[in-house]
C-alpha cells in the first residue's frame, strides 16, 4: 500500500499543478463549467476555491450589490463567520457546477493556519468529464427555489 502524502504536501503539489487538471468550457449543465483536462484519480486534490475572504455582513452587502447589477454571484462559505467571494476576483473553481450525482466533494483543510476550500475527486474522473460537486444549499420556500439542471438520474430537481 503506497504511503499517503499529508494534506499539506498534497496541497503544495496541487498549487503547482492545478492548471494541468482543469479546463474552462461551455457547461453541459449551465453557463460555463470546469472540465477534467486529464484522467484524475479518486481522492486527488484538483483545485482550490479562491477569492476574497470577507465577513458575513460584507458578504450580505456584496450579494445585494451584485443582484442589483445582475451579476452572477460566486460565493463559498468558509466557516461560520467568513465567506469566500469569488465574484470579482475568484479563481476558476467558481465555475464548477452543482450536481445531485457529483464526481467531486469539497473539503476544508488548514494550511499554515488558514482554512482552504479544496475540490477533491470522489471517484476516478475521465479526461473530458465536467467537474461537479453538491452545493448543499439550504432548503428554501417555493418562491426562492432554484431549479436543478444537472441531468443526473437521481436529480432532486431543485438546488435548494
Ligand atoms: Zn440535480
Amino acid at each position: 500500500k503506497p504511503f499517503a502524502p499529508s494534506k499539506v504536501s498534497q496541497y503544495r503539489k496541487m498549487k503547482l499543478e492545478w492548471r494541468n487538471n482543469v479546463s474552462l468550457g461551455r457547461s453541459q449543465i449551465q453557463g460555463l463549467g470546469l472540465y477534467a483536462k486529464k484522467d484524475i484519480e479518486k481522492h486527488t486534490m484538483i483545485i482550490e476555491y479562491t477569492g476574497l475572504i470577507i465577513r458575513n455582513h460584507i458578504a450580505d452587502r456584496n450579494e445585494r450589490i451584485y443582484e442589483e447589477h445582475n451579476r452572477g454571484i460566486y460565493m463559498f462559505r468558509l466557516d461560520d463567520n467568513r465567506v469566500i467571494d469569488a465574484t470579482l476576483q475568484g479563481g476558476l473553481a467558481r465555475y464548477v457546477n452543482h450536481s445531485c450525482d457529483p464526481n467531486c466533494v469539497t473539503d476544508c483543510v488548514q494550511i499554515d493556519r488558514e482554512n482552504k476550500i479544496l475540490i477533491i475527486a470522489n471517484r476516478k474522473i475521465q479526461k473530458g468529464e465536467e467537474l461537479t460537486y453538491d452545493y448543499k444549499f439550504d432548503v428554501e420556500d417555493d418562491q426562492h427555489k432554484i431549479p436543478c439542471l444537472c441531468g443526473a438520474a437521481n436529480c432532486r430537481k431543485w438546488m435548494n
